[in-house]
């Protein structure tokens, strides 16, 4: 791996820990967990699974306002081992830098977009992944619950914005970012 290239793209980025590209970071075999929780990563075990199988939700409390990882020479295998489809076509010179920045931007624009129409729909869980908060949101208008303060109208158009910008990202992501797919 090209050493330069976490700071290069990674440190613009962010999306494998902000709850964009994924929900939740499983602990492998060899993870200590004992100094996770010490770090803050608040550990949980896997609904219906053992106790020793444990997991954390994204966005990660470990992730810095300036795209650090608190944890880094600690961090979990799964996040040591995982580099994007965009991380490693630059990697391999597929993809020039200043495109895979452009694209980071676009994608982190394309996040943003999704977040404030979450906020104007009355979700405001910045600590929860944008799957959770779309499906939450969605359950609550498939149920007829309209967010306070907004008239019906006005609602369903901002949901019908949310559903094109959620679609739209999650385009932008299995394209440019997923690996593979069944990582979600
Ligand atoms: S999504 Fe890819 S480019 Fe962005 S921080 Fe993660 S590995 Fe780096």
């Amino acid at each position: 791996m090209n050493v330069s290239l976490p700071g290069t793209l990674c440190l613009h980025c962010g999306l494998c820990c902000d709850g964009t590209l994924f929900r939740d970071v499983e602990l492998q075999p060899g993870d200590d967990a004992e100094k996770l929780r010490a770090l803050g990563l608040p550990l949980r075990s896997r609904r219906g699974e053992e106790a020793n199988s444990l997991k954390f939700s994204q966005p990660c409390s470990a992730l810095c306002s300036d795209l650090k990882c608190r944890a880094y020479a600690d961090r979990p295998t799964r996040c040591r081992e995982f580099e994007c489809a965009l991380f490693k076509s630059v990697a391999v010179g597929k993809v020039e830098v200043p495109a895979a920045l452009k694209t980071i931007r676009q994608t982190r624009q394309m996040a943003e977009k999704v977040r404030r129409l979450l906020r104007e729909l009355g979700d405001a869980s910045e600590l929860v992944s944008l799957a959770r908060r779309f499906k939450r949101v969605k359950r609550k208008f498939d149920t007829g619950e309209l967010p306070e303060g907004l008239d019906a109208e006005t609602a369903y158009d901002r949901f019908a914005e949310l559903s094109l910008a959620v679609h739209e990202l999650d385009m932008r992501l299995r394209t440019k970012f997923h690996p593979d797919p069944s990582d979600v």
